[in-house]
């Protein structure tokens, strides 16, 4: 079995934007040392080596003090790769230099937009300038793997501004590109009271086949469906979840596939910080089936095996032939796929023979 991934996750942001329901609080400073505390109390309980390692939040530049002493509880291999997500918000260049003094060698920054209107629609607490200059701060710090995340679907997000955005990025070092839907999480202010011009489904679609567009002409390859990378710059701890591979999460809302098993650990930052060692509730005891496999690996262009789509035969018979590839023993989705793949996997997945 190849090495299983860590996932860290650090629960704090300065505000929570009016969009967002990953479980992380505001205002929290003084639990910082408490929480680096609990996370280094439960690390020690794994001294196997990891090969990826990805601190996800949240905010996890908030936590730069506390992160070298985190890293020195993990047995890590020497080609690890270890990422830390990033706010423009919040981190200067001494932050990004202690970042990478301290083992991070993969940055994904959160720009979402280098549009300063769809920025404050967003509630953003950064501007486009301060994306930009975190990035070139990032590259002389010694980062020579950054990710950009950016946003669809945008209250006001064109045509005109996607492109401006993605063609911006690629001025910047900047090596890999997510793109995620805007979407609205019914317990979030956004989800409560939605803008009244958010983006509808056909312009969503519009945009992420422009998006799609964009990249290819910018030499970013599409190796998953939401995600983009020049040639050897692909993430390798989420291609270990697309991949139905193993990981470890450790901290309050963390997932885990671990020794055959889903689990999570509850919504709890102080619940957390005190317990010795973290709880976990089992959300699925037998992962991995059929199904899964299918869905997880249709989501990435490198697609599945020929083991895995032989019972999809009869459905790919339903399917129009530019959705999808049969080549060299594996099945994947083309780009004209990508947009339509809930419709593809619910399709095939009720054509099994
Ligand atoms: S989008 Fe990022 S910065 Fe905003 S609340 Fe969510 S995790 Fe925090």
């Amino acid at each position: 079995m190849s090495k299983r991934g860590l996932y860290i996750h650090v629960p704090f942001c300065v505000r929570k934007c009016p969009y967002c329901d990953f479980y992380s609080l505001s205002g929290a400073e003084e639990l910082y040392s408490g929480y680096a505390a609990a996370v280094r109390r439960n690390l020690a309980y794994y001294d196997e080596p990891f090969d990826t390692v990805y601190f996800g939040g949240g905010t996890p530049n908030l936590i730069t003090p506390y992160m070298a002493e985190i890293l020195s509880e993990v047995n890590f291999s020497p080609d690890a790769e270890i990422t830390s997500e990033c706010n423009p918000a919040s981190a200067g260049s001494d932050t990004l230099q202690a970042m990478r003094r301290s083992g991070i060698n993969r940055l994904s920054v959160g720009v979402q937009s280098l549009q300063d209107n769809e920025l404050q629609k967003l509630g953003r607490l950064h501007n486009s300038s301060d994306a930009e200059k975190l990035i070139l701060s990032a590259e002389k710090a010694g980062f020579d793997s950054i990710s950009a995340d950016i946003m669809l679907g945008i209250p006001g997000q064109t045509a005109t501004s996607l492109t401006d955005t993605l063609k911006r990025l690629s001025l910047l070092p900047v090596q890999h590109i997510s793109a995620y839907m805007l979407t609205l999480e019914p317990a979030t202010p956004y989800g409560k009271n939605p803008p009244v011009d958010m983006a509808d489904d056909e312009q969503m679609a519009d945009l992420y086949a422009l998006c799609q567009e964009i990249c290819r002409e910018l030499g970013f390859i599409q190796y998953e469906i939401s995600n983009f990378a020049q040639k050897g710059f692909e993430c390798r701890h989420n291609l270990k979840y697309w991949r139905d591979e193993e990981y470890l999460g450790i901290g309050p809302a963390a997932h885990s596939f671990y020794q055959g098993k889903r689990f999570a650990v509850p919504k709890d930052l102080r619940g957390f910080i005190a317990a010795p060692r973290q709880t976990t509730e089992i959300t699925d005891d037998s992962p991995g089936d059929y199904d899964e496999q299918v869905m997880m690996g249709l989501r990435l262009a490198e697609g599945i095996s020929e083991e895995l789509y032989m019972p999809l035969l009869p459905g790919l018979k339903l399917l129009p032939p530019e959705y999808y590839l049969l080549e060299n023993g594996r099945l994947r989705l083309t780009a004209a796929g990508f947009p339509v793949y809930n419709y593809i996997v619910s399709l095939l997945l009720a054509h099994t023979n």
